[in-house]
């Protein structure tokens, strides 16, 4: 475990009381756990407030629109905490698009991204005349053009560039190189615009770009963007007349204690290349906007000692919490009671109790001794947490809990047993 102090430092919704342990804005955790169990995924409601605030006045000043990916964490409180913030809604699924509406954001206020929308989802946002579509091959194009024209409606498009630059992020969440499924094809793109402003039903708008996630430094964005902008003084060059620049998402949070990327420095990466051109802008930020406010509260459930190995065997899981298993993905580790963060550190597994041994949140951890019962919490959780759940080894998807300072609030009960099978069928043929 890193030093305990700096942890809840660069983590100010968060507090360690020597009587009430692990507080989250007002809130004992220990109470949430005796009223809810574990695994249960806790989300500050202040904290994802102040980083909206911190994000929007980073662009103070420019023609900026904040639409939340909410594939980060789609749950409708998270949705409406949001748009209430003034933020529209970046979504990737039928599904998403109909969460955001649910919450109340405008279809006006809504862009669709995505390699492989369907013919349906198109129909949909289309007729519901949402703010862009982000075209992402020349196929697709086609589709939306003959979808808008067959429906009589003009969709306004943006083509998402590919613009081949390395995020230096992890392999699974990098998007903008050549050679990853997204986006368009850089030296493709004049020409698709050219045919874009040709076909009934489409109203190109502008152009789009999104290279990945988790990116903690600005030289990624600077190349990408730098592309982008000189695509747009082509397109003006040949006549056309873009007008928006979705810049996308990606912006990194520290899940360890390595440099934070900030909204300032994204900020000026975009003015510095985009913010001369006249041009309305969009960003889609999700994991830096609601990771570090959440949490997954976990139990252990025992400790093995098998020499030389000591595994912390937790009652979240893979199921829970996939990134590790994932993306390897590093999360810190914080007990919930204060005297247990005075143990002796020493080396630790901590693994789940599903059968896979990649269901291991994180090897040879120097962290005090848990013991059977112990109440941990596992930091950064709001993005890409709950949303990757699933149901694997017949594990109900854990309760989730709002915090807002003294109050908090069960947004999502845990999942009863029988819910899992319940929509399950056996057919006739099986029961003679
Ligand atoms: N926009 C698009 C098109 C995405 O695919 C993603 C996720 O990868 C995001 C925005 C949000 O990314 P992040 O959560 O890293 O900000």
């Amino acid at each position: 475990m890193s030093d305990l102090n700096e942890l809840l430092t660069a983590r100010p919704h968060l507090q360690m009381h020597a009587m009430d342990g692990l507080v989250m804005e007002d809130v004992p955790l220990q109470g949430v756990v005796r009223e809810v169990g574990t695994p249960c995924w806790v989300i500050s409601a202040g904290a994802i407030r102040a980083r909206y605030r911190a994000l929007a006045t980073a662009f103070a000043g420019m023609d900026m629109h904040i639409h939340y990916a909410v594939k980060a964490n789609d749950h409708l409180a998270i949705l409406r905490l949001l748009h209430g913030l003034g933020a529209g809604a970046d979504v990737v699924s039928g599904g998403e698009l109909h969460r955001a509406i649910t919450a109340g954001i405008s279809p006006r206020d809504i862009v669709f991204s995505g390699v492989g929308k369907t013919e349906a989802e198109l129909r949909d946002a289309i007729g519901r005349a949402i703010a862009q579509i982000n075209i992402e091959s020349a196929e697709e194009l086609e589709m939306v053009s003959a979808i808008a024209a067959s429906m009589g409606r003009v969709a306004k498009i943006a083509l998402r560039i590919n613009p081949d630059v390395d995020p230096g992020t992890h392999a699974k969440i990098t998007t903008g190189r050549a050679g990853n499924k997204f986006g368009i094809a850089y030296a493709d793109a004049l020409a698709l615009y050219r045919r874009a402003a040709g076909l009934p039903g489409i109203q190109p708008v502008g152009l789009a770009v999104h290279i990945g996630s988790q990116i903690l430094s600005m030289a990624p964005y600077l190349a990408a963007y730098a592309r982008v902008a000189a695509l747009i003084g082509g397109l003006r060059e040949a006549g056309f007349a873009p007008e928006r620049v979705d810049c996308g998402g990606g912006l990194g949070i520290p899940y360890r204690a390595e440099p934070a990327a900030t909204p300032e420095a994204l900020a000026g990466a975009i003015r510095q290349t985009l913010g001369g051109l006249g041009l309305s802008l969009i960003v889609e930020p999700g994991r830096w906007l609601v990771g570090p406010a959440g949490l997954l509260l976990t139990s252990v459930i025992l400790v093995k000692q098998a020499s030389p190995r000591r595994f912390v065997v937790l009652d979240a899981a893979m199921n829970d919490l996939i990134r590790p298993a994932m993306y390897d993905a590093w999360h810190e580790f914080v007990p919930l009671n204060a005297a247990d963060a005075l143990g002796e550190p020493i080396p630790t597994d901590i693994v789940g109790p599903v059968c896979e041994t990649g269901d291991t949140f994180a090897t040879n951890r120097t962290l005090p001794a848990p013991s059977a019962g112990a109440g941990l919490a596992i930091l950064d959780c709001g993005a890409y947490g709950s949303v990757m759940s699933s149901n694997y080894n017949a594990r109900p998807l854990a309760a989730q809990v709002l915090v807002a300072g003294h109050q908090w609030s069960v947004i999502r009960p845990r999942q009863t047993l029988s819910s899992l099978w319940e929509a399950e069928m056996v057919p006739e043929f099986l029961q003679t």
